[in-house]
């Protein structure tokens, strides 16, 4: 027999207390935008296990490809005998960039292992030690990619002391004052105060900050960015580990800017479910490590592949990029009607990049306030909602809703937002 309850319990005594696990649901089933416990309590998921299933919970589909693969060969090691699948997805993926540069790919398991592994590439491919992230930033929980995450409570205190020669700019950010053009300025003050242009090897960037609480990067800064990058032989790396697969209405959140980076790193979404990341690069830059200089037992599993190369042709055949701003677009309503009403005041920010949705629970105009948004959260929950928080106070409210939901289930789940917002805020 189980039950939250006991499972709560035993989580408690087997499991340390740093997981993130307080929402005490523990899930039994799932489907589409749709989770059960094992009370049985029904979920509409407006999270999708952290952006990893912008085609939903088991899209049958992709169990179907999973489970022919089951069948054929589970793990051999692509360093030991390769197959098929991995090359077909890697040309899929060579595929989805610019058709003004021949690009390549490797495969990993999670995001952490490819932000990191693609700055040490970075480096081996410039011969030069220095790495530039934003504050704010977060890009994984290894060693490296911990020292690249630009938040420290709770991510880096006393986990040090990290590499050296990583820094940090400043984001730009227009909600709170920081202009294209004024975050440029100070990048450039860091490569004169702190290290030379000519010593950085890559500037890893998410295009819309994720954790940092879904702030997009303004175009012009991505292109002012890039010509820094081009002019002193940084690479340029785009994090897409949250914001890859048609979430922002775009394959790739990047894409509306026109800018092209050097590499670009994507996991998440990439398999619905299944560990998986990839980081895809220049061709003529990533052939300049040698054989050896790179690999992962497990990394790019067929199990995986199969998956993902499912996951390609749902994303293509149920038009999920014109989804996400449909979705989106019905979020965004939501909440702007909230900010008119019950939400005045409490609803600062309401920003979108399609289906990349988010809304800044402030007090006095605009101080972040982290009670409220956790509040709203915490009722929603039990009216059987599921999204989460992020942001510097945990005050922003964002959402990951799977780009197959339905309308009836987005506004089923809006309906329940409301309520919560209504039952918090009245
Ligand atoms: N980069 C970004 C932008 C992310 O959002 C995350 C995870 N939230 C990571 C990297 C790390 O990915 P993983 O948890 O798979 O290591």
């Amino acid at each position: 027999f189980l039950s939250n309850e006991l499972l709560v319990a035993r989580r408690n005594d087997a499991c340390p207390a740093g997981l993130p696990s307080k929402s005490g649901i523990y899930a039994e089933r799932a489907e589409g935008a749709e989770l059960w416990d094992v009370d049985g309590k029904r979920y509409i998921d407006f999270i999708a296990g952290i952006g990893v299933l912008n085609v939903g919970h088991r899209h049958p589909k992709v169990q179907e490809a999973i489970k022919v693969q089951l069948e054929k060969v589970v793990h051999t090691a692509f360093g030991v005998a390769q197959y098929e699948s991995y090359i077909a997805l890697a040309e899929r993926l060579n595929g989805l960039m610019p058709k003004s540069s021949q690009w390549k790919t490797m495969f990993m398991n999670t995001g952490s292992e490819a932000t990191e592994q693609v700055c040490k590439f970075a480096r081996r491919i410039t011969g030069r030690p220095g790495l530039i992230a934003f504050e704010g930033a977060f890009h994984g929980r290894s060693l490296l990619a911990t020292a690249l995450t630009g938040k420290s409570d709770p991510y880096k205190i006393g986990f040090g002391p990290f590499p050296p020669g990583i820094y940090h700019a400043p984001y730009p950010n227009e909600y709170r004052g920081l202009s294209s053009d004024e975050a440029l300025a100070r990048l450039k003050e860091l490569c004169t105060t702190s290290i030379r242009a000519e010593d950085v090897a890559g500037i890893i960037i998410e295009p819309v900050q994720g954790e940092g609480g879904f702030i997009p990067a303004p175009d012009e800064y991505l292109r002012g960015l890039r010509e820094f990058c081009t002019e002193h032989g940084i690479m340029l790396i785009a994090d897409e580990v949250q914001t890859g697969f048609a979430r922002t209405g775009k394959m790739f959140a990047i894409e509306k800017s026109g800018v092209e980076p050097d590499f670009l790193v994507c996991a998440k979404s990439i398999a619905g479910g299944l560990p998986l990341s990839a980081v895809i690069g220049k061709a003529d830059l990533f052939d300049k490590i040698g054989p050896g200089g790179m690999g992962s037992t497990y990394g790019g599993n067929p199990v995986s592949c199969a998956a993902a190369l499912a996951v390609l042709d749902v994303i293509e055949e149920e038009g999920l990029i014109e989804r996400a701003e449909h979705i989106g677009a019905k979020v965004e309503a939501c909440w702007k009607e909230l900010q008119e009403g019950v939400a005045k005041g409490v609803f600062g920010h309401v920003r979108r990049v399609g289906a990349m949705a988010a809304v800044e629970c402030v007090t006095h105009g605009d101080v972040p306030d982290g009670q409220v948004a956790a509040a709203i959260q915490a009722r929603a929950r039990e009216h059987g909602l599921i999204f989460l928080t992020a942001g510097k106070k945990a005050h922003v409210i964002r959402t990951h809703v799977p780009l197959t939901a339905s309308d009836a289930i987005v506004e089923e789940g809006l309906g329940l937002f409301v309520k919560a917002t209504e039952e918090v805020l009245k």
